[in-house]
């Protein structure tokens, strides 16, 4: 990464802030600035609508956020799937029933593809006066006097410099901003890949979605819009990149090997391809600094089993937007009139994400899971609890209390 900015580099700004990727985080705090009254150019190399590898299961919490964005009748006529419960089953067939609607009336979780919920966010972010350019692929994050002044990115073939005051890393899993400036850390564990594809036909999905932890993997089904499943294999990024066949039969013959699933696909086609990612877990090792913030998947991710993902590019969007509108309103985007957003996001994702880590190392050991599982589902209150933390509408804290713990774990 250049630390100082080439000769060409513009002297005027292209906009007060640049958005790298469209996805949930990066249209949700576009919106956000552009109507608090900031000028905002958000680029994405893709074209939308486009496909994102996602179980595409949004938590009742991310629901929520979508409805304060105005856009929770747009995700029903688009044909969001309302589901009112996940049900979770153990390597032995027992099962837990994540029961939003029972922990709290009203809430639920829905499935959606991501081709109609990310394109939704990004026209919202037109509608919000945010500069939208697509196949903008940024290349290079500009430094000047050791703060980020903007970037460079191939526009229609092009190479063009672009300069703001604020550069927010919104570009997901493999981030170009991160790795520009240094913060990729290596997340050893857990190192998963992800793969998933569209299915017609998957029977027995009404009011719920599933997910199956069997050994080495685990598979997860939730229904979206037109009749559509989302069918996801997880599995070790070692037994991926080993397998003998191909990824089509790794994937096919998972599901096969998971009796629960091989029922419901039974007499299924897939429809389209299969989409993947790999190594999924990753952190950046600092999320706020002179003139730049990363948030979604650019800032971290852990694993799609809790669902998470959606919910926290929406909320990190919604902790980052009021601190860049203070910051670019003052004149002053350092690192220190940034920090705030960093505080923000410790106190808001810190707790859940050790209840992720709690929940890994049961999905890991399948005794475990199945001693857990077979525990909630004749517990209904720490059932319960657990539906209210995994949906992210009650405390995360309520399930690291020792006496919750005690509970769920005592012999
Ligand atoms: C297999 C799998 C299953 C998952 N299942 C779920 C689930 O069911 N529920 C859930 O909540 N979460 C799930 N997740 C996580 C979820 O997909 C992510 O957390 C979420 O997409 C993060 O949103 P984001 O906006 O940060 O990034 P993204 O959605 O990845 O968006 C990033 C955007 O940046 C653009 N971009 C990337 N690089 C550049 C560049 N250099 N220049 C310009 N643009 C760029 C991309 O085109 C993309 O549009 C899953 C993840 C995986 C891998």
């Amino acid at each position: 990464m250049p630390e100082r900015a080439p000769a060409s580099f513009p002297r005027e700004r292209e906009a007060e802030v640049i958005v790298v990727g469209g996805g949930p985080a990066g249209s949700t705090v576009a919106t956000t600035l552009a109507e608090a009254g900031h000028r905002v150019l958000l680029l994405d190399k893709a074209a939308f609508p486009r496909h994102k590898a996602c179980s595409e299961y949004i938590n009742p919490a991310a629901a929520q956020l979508l409805g304060q964005l105005g856009l929770g009748d747009d995700i029903l006529r688009a044909g969001a799937h309302r589901m009112a419960a996940m049900l979770v089953h153990a390597p032995d067939g027992r099962r837990f029933v994540a029961d939003f609607a029972r922990a709290e009336p009203g809430q639920a979780a829905f499935g959606l593809s991501r081709y109609r919920l990310d394109h939704l966010l990004l026209e919202r972010a037109k509608a919000a006066g945010v500069t939208v350019r697509e196949r903008a692929h940024v290349r290079q994050v500009v430094r000047e006097g050791g703060r980020v002044v903007g970037v460079a990115a191939t526009i229609n073939g092009d190479r063009e410099w672009l300069r703001s005051s604020l550069v927010i890393g919104a570009d997901g899993h493999n981030s170009v901003v991160s790795r520009e400036l240094g913060l990729d850390t290596t997340v050893r564990w857990p190192r998963k890949t992800g793969l998933v594809a569209h299915y017609r036909g998957v029977t027995g999905l009404v009011r719920s979605g599933e997910m199956h932890v069997a050994s080495g993997l685990y598979a997860g089904l939730a229904p979206l819009e037109d009749g559509l499943t989302n069918v996801a294999v997880v599995a070790g990024g070692h037994a991926v990149t080993a397998r003998s066949g191909s990824i089509e039969a790794f994937f096919t013959e998972s599901l096969r090997a998971i009796p629960a699933v091989a029922r419901k696909l039974d007499g299924a086609e897939r429809v389209g391809g299969i989409r993947g990612a790999g190594a999924m877990a990753r952190r950046a090792r600092r999320t706020a600094g002179a003139g730049y913030l990363l948030i979604g998947d650019a800032a971290s991710f852990l694993d799609p089993f809790t669902g998470d993902g959606i919910y926290e590019a929406l909320r990190a969007a919604q902790l980052a937007a009021p601190v860049a509108s203070v910051a670019l309103r003052a004149g002053d985007t350092s690192a220190v009139a940034l920090d705030p957003y960093r505080i923000a996001r410790r106190r808001a994702f810190t707790a859940k994400r050790h209840v992720c880590w709690i929940v890994q190392g049961f999905i890991h050991a399948p005794p475990l899971m199945n001693y857990v599982t077979a525990r909630l589902s004749r517990r209904e209150e720490l059932a319960l609890t657990l539906s209210g933390v995994l949906g992210n509408f009650y405390p995360a804290s309520q399930a690291l209390s020792p006496r919750f713990l005690a509970r769920l774990l005592r012999p």
